[in-house]
């Protein structure tokens, strides 16, 4: 296949590896491969001249596998154990409400563009938040930005060269990844242990692969949950200052921590404005709401407000003024600490299910806040088709391969989104399933 198609022979690997993981291949003993194309796939007949662009784009597309969750995520009747969203029934509809309904109340409501760094009050309120973890950041250093996933995308597209490369956990945020690829810039992971990255890996010698920036998500680490301690920080900010390495500090689980408050963030301590800060109240109050910022440097910010009016005008003024209100009436911190609550008795569940059914199976790590445990299998496995055998028995997974192709032995688990009920049968049925392809 790879002559006669002129392609690689590890890209027939990875395509037959995806559709397998999508159940679109049928193997038959003696009979070859089929692949079958279902009628939603089968759309080229009907695209016309399209099929010549669809994907021909900049931006990278999602693999396979990432688009068929995004798909399934809305079907009925299939346990999520790996979602990292909050579930629906944790997110404060009550308190939201009453926000709204005062809202209804204002004679003036923002139904205009706002202006590029976005709403003043949504900046202050934000400052104000961002004092309580050592961050002084006044409201001109602050960009309001659609989720903290488009200040990624501004920084890529505003402040890194193409061709330059950025460091990164490895693994990392998936959609960071195609963010930063899709902009033309490089990525190089660096390992981590138990304390988070590993400060020796960033050498001098980065600097011969042209790294631009560090990206680093020390609090509440997506996808493996690792919090990375106030002496790795502390080093962190020595390595990367002697090396003039700009950070960029994902923060997106900072509130969200389930046993002590967690360190300072690195832009706490930063005193050479070095830091970079993305923000958002997707993982603690509503993903929906579509509000996320970032902190730094005023000319820094203003470059990416820039961008921001180039490509949408702003984060919706309806939502902006929404957070702001949230932010003041002092329910943020009641519902963070109520959600807490509520986390740390469903990582408990998980914790005890873990420690019943899967100690001959794997090993995990104990979070002590976020969403995530990363599930290390003691055998390593084909992870698509693990992936396949367990959405035929009724879950939904984030295997290890979907951040590193190589990977056969992680899975991300999520305690966040199914509710106890379904994380418990989920995981044993779950248990049952990896026995079997052990095998
Ligand atoms: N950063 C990290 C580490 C995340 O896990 C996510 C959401 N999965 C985001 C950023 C983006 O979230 P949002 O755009 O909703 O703020």
């Amino acid at each position: 296949l790879a002559r006669q198609f002129g392609v690689n022979r590890s890209t027939i690997v990875t395509a037959l590896g995806q559709l397998t993981a999508l159940g679109l291949i049928e193997g038959k003993r003696g009979g070859g491969t089929i692949v079958v194309i279902p009628k939603s796939v089968d759309s080229r007949s009907q695209a016309g001249n399209w099929n010549d662009y669809v994907e021909e784009g900049v931006h990278y597309p999602n693999l396979p596998t990432i688009q068929a969750i995004n798909r399934l995520e809305y079907e009925r009747g299939l346990i999520r154990l790996g979602t990292g969203e909050l579930a629906p029934e944790l997110l404060p509809s009550a308190m939201m409400q009453s926000i709204l309904a005062d809202l209804s109340q204002q004679t003036h409501l923002p139904l205009s563009y706002e202006e590029p760094l976005g709403s003043l009050q949504l900046r202050t309120a934000i400052s104000h938040q961002l004092s309580k973890i050592g961050i002084s950041a006044t409201p001109a250093s602050i960009l309001i930005t659609s989720g903290s996933l488009q200040g990624l995308q501004l920084i890529a597209l505003g402040l890194l060269p193409r061709g330059s490369t950025i460091l990164l956990e490895k693994p990392s945020y998936l959609y960071s990844i195609h963010s930063f690829q899709s902009a033309g810039v490089k990525f190089s992971g660096l390992p981590m242990d138990e304390r988070g990255v590993l400060t020796e890996s960033i050498t001098p010698e980065v600097q011969q692969t042209a790294a631009a920036m560090l990206y680093s998500i020390p609090t509440f680490h997506n996808p493996t949950g690792i919090l990375m301690d106030a002496r790795r920080r502390q080093e962190l900010m020595a390595v990367t200052s002697s090396l003039g390495l700009p950070i960029l500090e994902d923060a997106a689980y900072q509130e969200l921590w389930l046993d002590n408050p967690p360190p300072l963030p690195l832009k706490a301590l930063d005193n050479e404005g070095r830091v970079l800060y993305l923000g958002t109240l997707s993982k603690s109050a509503s993903p929906g709401l579509r509000i996320g910022w970032v902190v730094g440097p005023e000319p820094v910010v203003r470059r990416l407000a820039d961008i921001k009016m180039q490509s949408d005008y702003g984060a919706s003024s309806l939502s902006q003024l929404t957070a702001a209100k949230w932010l003041e009436s002092g329910y943020h911190e009641l519902h963070c600490n109520s959600l807490r609550q509520e986390l740390r008795k469903r990582r408990t569940v998980v914790l005890d299910i873990l420690h019943a059914y899967f100690t001959d199976l794997a090993s995990w790590n104990h979070p002590a806040g976020g969403f995530y445990i990363w599930l290390s299998l003691h055998k390593p496995l084909p992870l698509p088709q693990l992936f396949k055998k367990a959405l035929q028995a009724g879950l939904l997974l984030n295997t290890g391969d979907l951040y590193d192709r190589r990977d056969g032995r992680h899975l991300r688990l999520s305690y966040a989104y199914a509710p106890l009920s379904e994380l418990e049968a989920g995981l044993i049925t779950l248990s049952a399933v990896l026995k079997e392809q052990i095998k």
